[in-house]
């Protein structure tokens, strides 16, 4: 047994923890669990728990179905909803295991992500990541349902009594805190009812880990305040969406290989290289870090959201932004595109294969776009050589069938079942007639 995990079984017999909560994600990004009597906890580091794959959402097929979950000593954390004097819950995030032949499950989002991190290993590099989730906190009904009415009518940066959610806002980053989140902001975003919470930058997998248990720990503690947390990227129209903007820097040897001191916008040329690799399959990448038919109504002009195919040091309807950096070790690219309903371990797989692909292939960086992009006409598009992101979740999905590099960075496993569940997922909502159709023709024609 090694050292850290003897520290869970210290904290679980110091905590009172009675029940462990075993978490992965599915291809879908929706946080699953198997829970455990916390005395299983031995058991389960040193054989795994065992369970039916069969059930989750594109993992196997029926017939070779048992899985095996190894959880990882350094992802324990109690929950903060679930920590009473005399009994508690705790959890930990699990690599999942293929029983028959007792390697990594290669349909494991978390191991797609590992993959990407080798390929970045081998090239002497480290991958650091930090997301800025955004969510809307909307009123429940009574029925406990979601509602579209928000908690408040408050703007960017207000404060109390405009933004009743300040309390609210402050429970969850005590709950994240608890958890082990170190928190760098919290505000209230442009639009109403929505919110942001940052927290620090870690390794790429820490981070996906984090973003995983963030959309739990914000939707749980919500609840308990009878409010509704959606990560859902456009619940309102005509008002801003929610982003998930992504921060990403390489190290490589202890030192940031994205800063160059010499560079006009102080960035190396393995930063611009992996700039160009993600502008280059920025429309496959959208199938992964917009997955949703709602993730391409956020991705229209006007709202802080990309449309085009750009990057800036300045302005913020680019798709990659170079935010300025206090110190050397800080300098870094964001990409503006990914939203919220994203599969963390997914989308920064995509990003980081795209971009060191721009890197291996010395890939050149177009020049910075520095005018507002939204106000450019088609002709002016074109003299700067700007594409248009996919327009919905059925172009994306055709992008992502046609880049190799980004559907192989999903692996064998995972790109076919993405592929067939998106698709299947844009043919329904086709075939959908909505509201907005009821309203406007229903008494006209
Ligand atoms: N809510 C905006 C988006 O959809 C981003 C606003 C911001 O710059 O933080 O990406
Ligand atoms: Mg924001
Ligand atoms: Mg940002």
């Amino acid at each position: 047994i090694s050292e850290a995990e003897q520290a869970v079984l210290d904290e679980i017999e110091a905590k009172d923890v009675d029940f462990l909560r075993l978490q992965f994600t599915d291809i879908l990004g929706t946080v699953k669990n198997v829970a455990v009597p916390a005395r299983q906890a031995e058991k389960a580091f040193a054989e795994g728990i065992y369970f039916d794959g069969s059930s989750i959402e594109g993992f196997v097929r029926i017939q070779e179905s048992d899985m095996r979950l190894v959880p990882d000593p350094e992802t324990f954390a109690v929950l903060p909803w679930r920590n009473n004097e005399d009994s508690a819950a705790g959890r930990m995030i699990c690599d999942v295991y293929d029983t028959s032949s007792g390697e990594p499950f290669e349909g494991d989002p978390r191991r797609v992500l590992k993959n990407a991190l080798d390929r970045a290993e081998e090239m002497g590099y480290t991958v650091n990541a930090a997301p800025e989730p955004e969510f809307f906190l909307f009123e429940e009904d009574e029925d406990g349902r979601a509602t579209t009415k928000t908690n408040d009518a408050g703007g960017y940066f207000d404060v109390a009594p405009k933004d009743l959610a300040s309390d609210v806002r402050r429970d969850i980053i005590y709950g994240l805190e608890e958890m082990g989140f170190e928190i760098e902001a919290s505000h209230h975003e442009v639009a109403e009812g929505q919110h942001e919470i940052n927290f620090e930058y870690d390794d790429a997998l820490t981070t996906a880990d984090n973003v995983a248990t963030f959309r739990t720990v914000v939707r749980a503690i919500a609840s308990q305040h009878d409010y509704h947390a959606t990560f859902m990227p456009k619940p309102i129209p005509k008002i801003n969406g929610s982003g998930m903007h992504t921060h990403i820097s390489l190290f490589e040897d202890g030192e940031n290989a994205f800063h160059d001191d010499d560079d006009e916008f102080n960035l190396s040329e393995e930063a611009h290289a992996f700039t160009a690799g993600i502008l280059e399959h920025a429309p496959a990448i959208t199938a992964v870090a917009n997955p949703t038919v709602n993730s391409y109504k956020r991705l229209v002009p006007g709202y802080e959201a990309p449309v085009y195919v750009a990057w800036s040091d300045r302005n913020r309807s680019a798709l990659i932004r170079k935010p300025a950096a206090r110190v050397p070790a800080a300098s870094r690219i964001e990409a503006r595109f990914p939203d919220p309903s994203c599969n963390p371990y997914l989308a920064l797989a995509a990003l980081i294969h795209a971009g060191l692909e721009g890197i291996e292939n010395d890939l050149d960086c177009p020049d910075p776009v520095r005018e507002n992009i939204y106000e450019f006409d088609e002709a002016k598009r074109d003299e700067y050589g700007i594409d248009t992101l996919p327009s919905n979740l059925g172009e994306a999905v055709d992008a992502l069938e046609d880049d190799e590099v980004i559907y192989d960075a999903l692996g064998e496993h995972v790109a076919p079942k993405f592929v067939e569940a998106k698709s299947q997922e844009f043919e329904e909502y086709l075939i959908d007639v909505s509201d907005w159709e009821l309203d406007r023709y229903l008494e006209k024609y």
